[in-house]
This record gives C-alpha cells, sequence and structure tokens, in this order.
C-alpha cells in the first residue's frame, strides 16, 4: 500500500488527496494541515466579510467528516517543519512536539503568503493595530474581530483581485475604503475600484 503524505489541506492538498483515492482506493492519504480549516473557500472570504454568507462554516467545500469518509486521514494544527527526503520522512510539529510520518509519495501543496511590502512598521503591526492580512480563515477571524469594533473607514494596501473585492465587502458592510496600489500589485479595472476610488471625483 502506498503512504502518500500530502502537506496541505486547502484546494491544492485536498484534491491531491481526493484524486489519489479515485485513481487507487488502496491508498490511505495523510493530509498534514497547519490550520484546522481543511478545504474552505478562501476565495469566499469577501463574501463572509461582506455579511452575504452569514456563517463562516458555509464556506467549507467539503466537511471534515465529508473528506475522512472519502478516505482522508487529515492531521490539523500540525505544521510539517522538515523534510528528509533519505529517510523519506515529514517531521511535523503539532502543538505538543515533534513526530515523523513516513511517506512513500509525498505532495506539497502549502499555497502563497500575503507578501509584506516594503512598508515601514509594517513588520511590527499586526491585527491588535488595526492591520491585518488576508489569505487564512485565522486571519479572517481576526478581520471580523477588528470590525466588531465598527471601523468607520478602512484602507487597503493592493488594489487586485482581493483588495478589491474586500473593498467591495467593506462597502458592502457599510464601511468606507481607500484603495491603495502597492508598487508591485497589478491594477484592475472593474466597477468595484470605481465605485471606492471615484465617489468625490469629478
Ligand atoms: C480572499 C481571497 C480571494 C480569492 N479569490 C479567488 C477567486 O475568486 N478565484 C480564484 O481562482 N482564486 C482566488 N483566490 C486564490 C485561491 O484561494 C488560491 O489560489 C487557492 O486557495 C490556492 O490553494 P492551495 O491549496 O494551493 O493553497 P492555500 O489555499 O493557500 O492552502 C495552503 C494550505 O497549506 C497549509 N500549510 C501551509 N504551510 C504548511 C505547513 N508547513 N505544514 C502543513 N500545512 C501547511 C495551510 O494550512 C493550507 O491548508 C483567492 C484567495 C484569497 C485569499
Amino acid at each position: 500500500m502506498t503512504r502518500l503524505v500530502v502537506i496541505g489541506g486547502s484546494d491544492a492538498g485536498v484534491s491531491a488527496g481526493l484524486r489519489a483515492r479515485e485513481l487507487d482506493s488502496s491508498v490511505m492519504p495523510v493530509l498534514v494541515v497547519a490550520d484546522e480549516y481543511p478545504n474552505f473557500s478562501i476565495c469566499c472570504i469577501p463574501y463572509y466579510v461582506s455579511g452575504e454568507v452569514p456563517d463562516w462554516r458555509s464556506l467549507a467545500h467539503h466537511t471534515l467528516a465529508d473528506l475522512q469518509d472519502a478516505g482522508l486521514e487529515l492531521q490539523l494544527n500540525s505544521r510539517a517543519t522538515s523534510i528528509d527526503p533519505g529517510r523519506r520522512t515529514v517531521t511535523v510539529y503539532n502543538g505538543h512536539g515533534h513526530v515523523e510520518i513516513g511517506y512513500d509519495q509525498l505532495v506539497i501543496g502549502t499555497g502563497a503568503v500575503p507578501v509584506r511590502p516594503p512598508i515601514d512598521g509594517l513588520d511590527v503591526l499586526g491585527p491588535d493595530d488595526g492591520v491585518f492580512v488576508l489569505h487564512t480563515m485565522g486571519d479572517t477571524f481576526a478581520l471580523m474581530d477588528g470590525m466588531s469594533r465598527d471601523p468607520e473607514s478602512a484602507v487597503i494596501v493592493g488594489a487586485g483581485y482581493i483588495g478589491l473585492e474586500m473593498a467591495e465587502a467593506l462597502r458592502t458592510r457599510g464601511c468606507r475604503c481607500h484603495g491603495r496600489r502597492a508598487p508591485s500589485t497589478s491594477v484592475v479595472h472593474s466597477g468595484c475600484w470605481a465605485r471606492c476610488l471615484g465617489r468625490g471625483r469629478a
């Protein structure tokens, strides 16, 4: 039996695990997932922030039970910290200690991290200062906690799709927002951008 270990439990990791099972039902994929929200539609976070999706649980493509029923073993809150290709093991920190997991095949589906551009002070600012990045469900809960303090305005740094979707979400919630285009971010033409920045202009 092939031991398939997948690092990451979002779109890439879960797709890999489910597809491996489809191709060979004897494979028992083990998914090592850094957080506790496997297979959530992070694409729809802006619609949760806007209130259009009232319950964050609705963002799950599959429930944990669905994934387990499909034959996936999920190790949540478990962060892969090293790989030993010679011994074919992954070392995982699960909050209590480090454990080793052996594999025959290894898939890495760890996604990306939000770019933190060289803005003075950004390295020390965080949710307690009202400064948020947006990628994970954890980021989302931190942002929603900040939104519960009823901010009157927001500045969004980054005018790509996510920045613009968040501008729209915050406006839907009733929070004024001012987009700022970071140096390395593409400008995207959209009605939302026009709505957010166009107000007050001639
Ligand atoms: C707000 C927002 C809106 C978006 N909207 C769209 C859209 O409209 N259309 C679109 O096509 N795309 C959209 N995207 C992008 C899309 O969500 C990503 O392309 C997709 O989630 C990538 O999936 P992934 O599995 O590669 O990585 P991620 O979804 O980033 O998942 C990474 C996984 O790896 C895990 N992980 C990371 N490091 C470790 C580690 N060391 N050990 C164990 N696990 C680890 C994480 O816990 C997570 O489970 C959006 C993204 C965001 C944030």
